[in-house]
């Protein structure tokens, strides 16, 4: 809305550099073209430092963009890191609705540019922001996006021009956003990622809340370094500023108490910060406070982004150093065969919390005259309180990691997703039949509404709800035969997470759980019930230890007892028509050893 008042001057003729938002007085949040007109302005007044590039199309076939700020004009990615220096990737607006990092993001640019003190926050960083990523959720702008959150006026809408969440598509890559993302940020290869957010949920005092993984997934010395060094200086550099930060996203235990305290966050991949887990970089989750103003979120967003860059230029060396051995401890997890360490891909709070001071708001619980419900209303007044806050986790789900796995050819969407995430991988040259270990999967139960565009089988936590049931997958060892042109994808890489993570059934957003294997679960076959009565009485009379399986079936499964389909499909499926289906054989096989395999 308006102008940006981008040509206007001040006094003597100096041009403003007051961001959109600035010249609003907060009220307003730029457009997508008055967003890039800004940056364009910078580009023009400082060539030599500051530098728009495209890295795709939206769906909508609005260009994808990115501002890279470096103090002496290098805007390659590869002669940057020969210079020694890191890279910090910023993301905005993934959720359009939440656009506070992008306005932070314009003004720390200006301020970098232009303001010789700020200046030397790219003596040993070179910054690049995406402004706005989600931009056809952004230009779809309404005053009715986001009931929660306090201003600004007009705000964009959370998901894609598909209606797709892109913080829910990282790992399975659906969206041609993600796509151009995954590009772009392995030609950046950044070292330091920070995705910025708006929150959803409680009411409290802090206005910059964040999360920084040190989880047991993450390069064990990385996670070091994020909890002892990088998390206190963000909090004190924040607060110092005249914000008030707490260093966790904050998910209450129960929605309608806040004296049950603090949940643990479990970060799947397919959120952004759970991708860079798989990428062995530092991802940082800011999440502004829905509830303060526009200009105290804008001004807390700006002053963590000041924060990281400090932290990153006290510990360049470091960090790089740090993230060289994340990538080839990643490189090595296929490597150590039996004797591997299992990966967890499931973290779960293990129960345990400690008492923590959390600056809330005061509250009070009634029954809902609406919902019928315990409802949560908040005072006027802030409150501390100790509340306990679940910390220590543990793994759910880990594995064992092989060599490599071995996806036959067919399964073209499965191994485009791996494409897209620019895996490595290799093709047989011809068929290969080997010692593989296969899972076999049964009890899977999906959800009826769709989620994503899928149906997937997901777990719970604090995001997503429980959807379907994941039932077992069995691993056993067999002779498999694959095709030519198979696809073999070994762990020797620095993306072996991304593998693992995708082709394990049992990981958060495998591409089982997400529905791309989902026809081996049904049955192609069966038989008529007239056909059927036959095998099953010879079964009946021959077979006691079958018959007295069915009987104990009868009595304790009401529901099968009542079905003559499930009474006569018992026998069916334990029978050698019924498995030849092979429903439920997971067709990607886990190699001990690439030795052997006709690789070309
Ligand atoms: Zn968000």
């Amino acid at each position: 809305m308006g102008s940006t008042g981008a040509r206007t001057t001040q006094g003597s003729g100096e041009t403003d550099w007051r961001t959109p938002a600035e010249v609003s007085g907060y009220r307003t949040t730029p457009d997508y073209d008055e967003t890039i007109a800004f940056l364009e302005r910078l580009v023009e007044a400082d060539p030599h430092r500051v530098h728009i590039e495209d890295f795709g199309r939206t769906g909508e076939g609005r260009p994808l963009k990115i501002v890279v700020a470096s103090r002496d004009g290098t805007f390659d990615p590869e002669r940057i890191r020969a210079s020694g220096r890191a890279i910090l990737l910023v993301q905005n607006s993934i959720h359009a609705g939440e656009m506070d990092g992008k306005d932070a993001c314009l003004a720390l640019l200006r301020d970098l540019v232009r303001d010789p003190e700020q200046a030397r926050l790219l003596e040993h960083v070179v910054l690049v922001v995406i402004p706005v990523y989600n931009i056809d959720g952004h230009e779809r702008r309404s005053a009715y996006s986001r009931i929660n959150q306090n201003g600004p006026e007009l705000a964009g809408w959370r998901a894609n021009a598909t209606n797709l969440n892109l913080n829910r598509d990282y790992l399975k890559a659906d969206a041609p956003e993600t796509r151009a993302f995954l590009r772009m940020f392995h030609r950046w290869l950044p070292d330091f990622f920070v995705d910025n957010h708006v929150t959803d949920g409680a009411d409290f005092q802090y206005d910059v809340t964040f999360a920084l993984d040190a989880t047991p997934d993450v390069f064990p010395p990385t996670a070091e370094w994020v909890r002892s060094s990088v998390t206190p200086e963000l909090v004190r550099r924040v607060n110092a500023a005249g914000h008030l930060a707490f260093p966790a996203a904050i998910f209450l235990r129960d929605a309608s108490d806040p004296s049950k305290g603090l949940a643990f966050n479990e970060n799947p991949p397919h959120f952004s910060t759970g991708q860079m887990i798989l990428e062995n970089r530092p991802g940082l989750l800011v999440e502004l406070h829905m509830l303060k103003e526009y200009r105290t979120r804008v001004t807390g967003a700006h002053e963590i982004l000041r924060a990281v860059l400090e932290v990153m230029n006290r510990d360049t060396a470091k960090l790089i150093a740090l993230n060289g051995a994340a990538d080839r401890a990643a490189a090595a997890l296929g490597s150590r065969g039996e004797a591997a360490e299992r990966f967890p891909l499931i973290l779960e709070s293990d129960g345990e919390t400690v008492p923590t001071l959390f600056l809330g708001r005061e509250f009070q619980r009634e029954r809902s005259e609406v919902s019928g419900a315990m409802a949560l209303r908040y005072g006027s007044r802030f409150a501390p309180m100790t509340v306990p806050m679940e910390t220590a986790v543990r793994a759910a789900v880990s594995v064992r990691p092989p060599a490599g796995y071995i996806v036959p050819p067919q399964w073209t969407r499965v191994i485009g997703v791996l494409e897209a995430h620019e895996v490595s991988l290799r093709r047989t040259t011809a068929t290969w039949t080997g010692p593989v270990e296969r899972y076999c999967c049964t009890g899977m139960e999906w959800p009826g509404r769709p989620f994503e565009g899928h149906h997937p089988i997901l777990r719970g936590g604090n995001v997503e709800r429980e959807m379907g049931h994941f039932g077992t997958c069995t691993l056993r060892t067999e002779q498999g035969t694959f095709p030519a042109g198979s696809v073999v994808a070994p762990l020797d890489q620095r993306l072996s997470k991304v593998v693992l993570h995708w082709l394990e059934p049992e990981a958060p957003d495998s591409a089982l759980r997400w529905g791309f294997f989902d026809p081996i679960f049904e049955q192609k076959e069966s038989g008529e019930a007239y056909v059927l009565e036959e095998l099953a009485l010879q079964k009946v009379r021959a077979d006691p230890a079958m018959r007295s399986e069915f009987e104990q079936r009868v009595r304790s499964d009401p529901l099968f007892a009542k079905s003559p389909e499930a009474r006569l499909g018992f026998f069916y499926d334990r029978s050698p028509w019924g498995l030849a289906n092979r429903v439920g054989e997971y067709p990607v096989g886990r190699l001990p050893t690439l030795a052997g395999l006709p690789l070309g």
